[in-house]
């Protein structure tokens, strides 16, 4: 599984961060998602591998501009582009009420259709790579966290089902797809031939949220949290608050009590220069975060590629 950086900025973009916007590809290359689309991540995908066709879906975390402005171009461009298949768009409903209004009055028809899912009652969508689940959140305006799951493939215990004299064809057939099978007068349970190479990876993205202790649950089982980190505690003591938005210390704080063991904060506030030399800058919410956390950190930037390898090792590709 891998991450791709499309926007990193809060608010308003930056000269060297657009406002918000990932790509999480599945191991085999083909398929990528989009989770959130603030205004120019059409402009963004450009510069990358990624093409209209192979996106396989859209998750929207909740209905800031930051987060969904880039929205009408981005598919008025996969309609230019020729796509035809079917699109699986997931977002508050408020969110789906502003594009249907904004197709209907610029005459934005597209090549494809939108599936709809309501988040407000999402109960999960998956193909043959990943599963998709929300997660409430806490923000100013309903905000949702979405989470990537592997869907992992089991291989057949072939030593154990010969050992048993258990003669291949059907019967191997039935258990590699999960299935019971009656074999003379005893039952062969499925999981018991059955093995999972590794555990099933998993990556969390939050959206806008100043509760990152919502996502306890879900990242129990989560190698990767992305979330937000917009201040520095100092100003979030002064801002943060009001506009609920966490700070570097509170997530940090959360990853390290829950043993989390990568961590990648994004949506900078744009008072954060990249210039560690200029105050204040991305290298003061490092440092707060890194005081606060002690696995892998990473400070994410527009452009940069992240691999989860099936051992659970997460590493830079391209910073
Ligand atoms: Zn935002």
């Amino acid at each position: 599984m891998e991450l791709l950086f499309l926007g990193t900025s809060s608010g308003v973009p930056s000269k060297e961060r657009n406002v918000t916007a990932l790509a999480v590809m599945a191991d085999n290359g083909k398929g990528w998602f989009l989770v959130d689309c603030g205004e120019a991540t059409q402009h963004q995908v450009q510069y990358t591998h990624l093409s209209f066709h192979t996106l396989q879906a859209i998750f929207i975390t909740h209905l800031h501009g930051d987060h969904c402005y880039g929205l009408p171009g981005f598919l008025a461009s996969a309609t230019m582009a020729g796509r035809t298949a079917d699109l699986p768009f997931i977002a508050p409903r408020a969110v789906w009420n502003w594009l249907q209004a904004t197709q209907e009055h610029t005459e934005l028809h597209l090549s494809f259709k939108l599936q709809f899912f309501a988040v407000e009652d999402f109960t999960g969508w998956q193909n043959d790579e990943l599963r998709l689940e929300s997660i409430p959140l806490s923000h100013r305006v309903p905000s949702y966290a979405c989470c990537f799951t592997e869907i992992q493939r089991p291989t057949l215990d072939a030593a154990k089902l010969q050992a048993a004299n258990i003669p291949q064809g059907q019967i191997w057939g039935q258990l590699q797809r999960g299935q019971d099978v009656s074999y003379q007068g005893q039952t062969l349970h499925a999981a018991d031939y059955l093995h999972y190479p590794h555990s099933a990876r998993r990556i969390v993205v939050g959206g806008d949220n100043d509760q990152v202790q919502l996502l306890r649950e879900v990242c129990a089982h989560a190698q990767v949290l992305v979330h937000e980190a917009t201040y520095c505690h100092d100003v979030w003591l002064k801002v943060g608050a009001q506009v609920q938005h966490s700070s570097a210390q509170q997530v940090a704080e959360f990853a390290e009590e829950i043993g989390l063991a990568n961590l990648v904060l994004t949506h900078f506030s744009p008072r954060y220069q990249n210039d560690a030399s200029r105050s204040p800058s991305i290298a003061d919410i490092e440092q707060e975060a890194r005081a606060h956390y002690h696995g892998n950190l990473i400070v994410a930037r527009d452009f940069a590629r992240y691999r989860l390898a099936k051992d659970g090792q997460f590493s830079c590709l391209h910073e």
